[in-house]
């Protein structure tokens, strides 16, 4: 089977390819590397010791979405492509519309044009509405608090109307929770740009020295320890998640959501005691005030995925914290 994946070089596309791939799927990949690097798809090869397509490219461009279709015989889509910094897309709000609304609206047009209507899209747990009840479940009301996430639901919306006028698309929207960890290889991982904003990245440049500390937003939250919770999956096995999306099209129809984490919650002190046990390495931290926006807890019942794709998290705590660092040292050391 052909499988089409947009943003296949990015972190969590990079490790579902992998997957895909060790799984004898066809991958085609296409990406313009706005936020990714070339040579991953050298260490997916080295990984996976099997070839696949490439095509480098925007996916807003429907000129150049209708060659890849022409040259190939798609089946699936899994749509990662995107923007996802929720800062900037405070501050760039046009740039977030454009990119992440495009992308989809030309993909879903060239896919309708060649009868491919299956897509399993990159949604998020930042759909949901600021919950009091925990963890939440796909049925929770929805709404977000920012423009990143706004284009999340709004490419949501756009899936499910296309499904009512059209009852041949088959689309899931998985609802990712806090993807973290890294290919066990160390060869592939989360490398942002800059100052990250998110919590493992952050740790892992405290530990390879890059940032002499941690700032921990607030210890005063409703939580165990008064940090905030989080529902943190491993890429691998949200990557894995999406080879059983592909499955369930052929059982499951129409629109299908579902969250993927693994409906336990970590405090942000349980992450970096995590750290600190299994690489045996320091990571000085400061209590500093909550940050602006922030909520105590949030986590996600994958109870549906569990049910209806056989989806369940392997991984520890402990993977995610090991994977991170052997992926920020291997890759330090270039
Ligand atoms: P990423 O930035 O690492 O990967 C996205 C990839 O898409 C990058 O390789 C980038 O170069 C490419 N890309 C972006 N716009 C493109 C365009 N117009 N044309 C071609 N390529 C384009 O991000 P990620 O962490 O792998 O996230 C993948 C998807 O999952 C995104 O849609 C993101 O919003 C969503 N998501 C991520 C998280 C997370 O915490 N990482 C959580 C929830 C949802
Ligand atoms: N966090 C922190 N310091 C940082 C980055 C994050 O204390 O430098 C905390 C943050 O307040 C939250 C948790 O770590 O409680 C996860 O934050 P992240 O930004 O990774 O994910 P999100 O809040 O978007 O779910």
């Amino acid at each position: 089977m052909q499988v089409l994946v947009t943003g296949g070089a990015g972190y969590i596309g990079s490790h579902t390819v992998v997957e895909l791939l060790n799984n004898n799927y066809e991958v085609i990949i296409v990406d313009n590397f706005c936020n990714s690097k070339r040579e991953v798809l050298d260490k997916i090869q080295e990984i996976t010791k099997k070839s696949f397509k490439f095509y480098e490219g925007n996916v807003c461009d429907k000129a150049f979405l209708n060659k890849i279709f022409d040259e190939n015989n798609i089946e699936a889509v899994i749509h990662f492509a995107g923007y996802k910094a929720v800062g900037e897309s405070v501050a760039k709000p046009l740039m977030y519309y454009q990119n992440n609304i495009d992308s989809t609206l030309a993909l879903c047009e060239v896919m309708n044009a060649h009868n491919c209507k299956q897509i399993v899209f990159s949604s998020s747990a930042t759909v949901y509405k600021e919950s009091e009840i925990q963890p939440l479940q796909e049925n929770f009301p929805l709404g977000t608090t920012n423009p990143y996430g706004t284009t999340k639901l709004i490419n949501e919306w756009i899936l499910k109307d296309l499904y009512q006028a059209d009852n041949e698309w088959n689309i899931m929207l998985l609802r990712y929770f806090n993807p973290t960890g890294a290919h066990e290889s160390g060869l592939i991982g989360e490398d942002p740009e800059g100052i990250p904003n998110n919590l493992m990245p952050y740790i892992m440049q405290v530990a390879t020295g890059k940032l002499d500390h941690l700032n921990i937003f607030g210890n005063d939250y409703d939580t165990k320890d008064g940090t905030g919770v989080r529902d943190y999956i491993h890429v691998v096995d949200l990557a894995k998640g999406h080879l059983q999306a592909l499955e369930g099209f052929k059982k499951y129809k129409g629109v299908n959501i579902y969250n993927l984490g693994t409906g336990t919650g970590y405090s942000v002190l349980d992450i970096v005691n995590a750290f600190m046990e299994v690489n045996q390495v320091d990571i000085p931290y400061k209590i500093v005030s909550r940050r602006p926006g922030d909520i105590g807890r949030n986590t996600g019942d994958p109870t549906k995925a569990y049910k209806e794709l056989g989806f369940k998290a392997e991984k520890t705590i402990q993977d995610m914290c090991r994977d991170a660092y052997r992926y920020a040292v291997t890759h330090q050391k270039k």
